[in-house]
């Protein structure tokens, strides 16, 4: 990634500009950088935001300037069939949500530059849909609120809101990066009974358990031997498989995972064109689903709200979900600091580079 000097727009009626105090590197930033998820060039990477209100459209009417909030990449309008039914995340009228008649970002020379899931927080400033920010008050520290606008509400959000997992389940999480550390944090809010952890790393192994982990898994070389390793400890499969990658292998190995009527929760983005190869019978003879969760088919706004409560009451760990904070000047040591093993998130300091 470059820096460069951009100008950012005036807020629209229903737009908020919101100065960043802190912004999580996400796997998903990631992927854009390196290309293997594909954006519109050049473009403003940067989505895990908490900041501070500094202007309000005209007709935003939830927050006022210095209110501190954390953003989501998926704005609702709260009225379509979707958002009534409780789906947010699908809401039928995302685009003309992020509508704009001018650009938000303008580059020196006057040519426009997009932004990930028109948020961009790789910036001093953001501006978004009033309907993309949850107020969090200054009792959660700064480092660790920007968690809940991705990571946390994807993780969370898959096991309360998708899968609903219960104290009965047994649940899989593959994956243990920032969501999926999020995904078996929610399976033990939400009281599974046994959560099995797997990934390539055996130091993230250890971490998980810290966050909850019952048992883990270290990934072998196929998703046979894998699935082998797992049966060893739950020989029937999971109820729940939370895949948290976004990689084919992984979302067949998580279906791979389940017992007969069990479920797999894929939330890892995947390539563009990128298809899934599963045995037929399994799912038909099992009554097995396999299914997806965007941002965890969160609620954010009162999921946020949620989150906070259980941080303040001890039952979900944030501080430990940092494993380091970087001045926006290190940014790129960040992102290379998240191949690290023992790496949950990386946290960008940017109130510097507002100084
Ligand atoms: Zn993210
Ligand atoms: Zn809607």
């Amino acid at each position: 990634m470059q820096f460069e000097r951009l100008s950012i727009d005036d807020p629209l009626a229903n737009e908020v500009l919101v100065r960043v105090e802190r912004v999580g590197l996400c796997h998903s930033d990631l992927h854009y950088v390196r290309g293997s998820l594909s954006i519109d060039l050049p473009a403003l990477l940067g989505h895990e935001v908490v900041g501070v209100v500094e202007r309000v459209g005209g007709s935003a009417t939830r927050f006022q300037t210095g209110d501190r909030v954390v953003a989501t990449v998926t704005p609702s309008c709260g009225a379509c069939a979707q958002c009534l039914a409780g789906r947010p995340t699908q809401c039928c009228r995302v685009d003309t949500l992020r509508a704009r008649p001018r650009p938000k970002h303008t580059a020196q020379d006057g040519s426009t530059v997009g932004s990930l899931g028109s948020v961009g927080a790789f910036a001093e400033a953001i501006l978004v849909s009033e309907s993309s920010l949850a107020a969090v008050d200054r009792s959660v520290p700064a480092e660790v609120a920007c968690l809940l606008g991705c990571c946390i509400t994807t993780g969370v959000g898959a096991v309360v809101h998708s899968a609903r997992v219960t104290p009965a389940d047994i649940v899989a999480v593959i994956g243990c990066g920032g969501v999926g550390m999020s995904a078996i944090q929610g399976a033990r809010l939400a009281g599974a009974r046994r959560i099995i952890a797997i990934d390539t790393v055996p130091g993230k192994l250890d971490a998980a358990k810290r966050f909850g982990a019952t048992d883990i898994v270290l990934t072998a070389p196929s998703v046979d031997e894998t699935v082998a390793a797992l049966f060893q400890i739950v020989p029937t499969g999971v109820d729940h498989a939370i895949e948290a990658v976004g990689r084919t292998v992984t979302a067949e190995l998580a279906f791979a995972c389940l017992a007969p009527t069990g479920t797999a929760t894929i939330l890892g983005l995947m390539p563009e064109g990128a298809r899934l190869t599963l045995p037929a019978d399994a799912l038909v003879y099992g009554d097995r689903v396999i299914r997806g969760a965007y941002m965890g088919a969160n609620r954010f706004l009162s999921d946020v709200e949620m989150f906070i409560d259980h941080y303040r009451n001890g039952r979900l760990d944030l501080d430990a979900m940092v494993t380091r904070v970087v001045n926006f000047a290190d940014i790129n040591d960040g992102l290379t600091a998240m191949g690290e093993p023992d790496t949950v998130r990386v946290v960008v300091d940017m109130t510097e580079a507002s100084a």
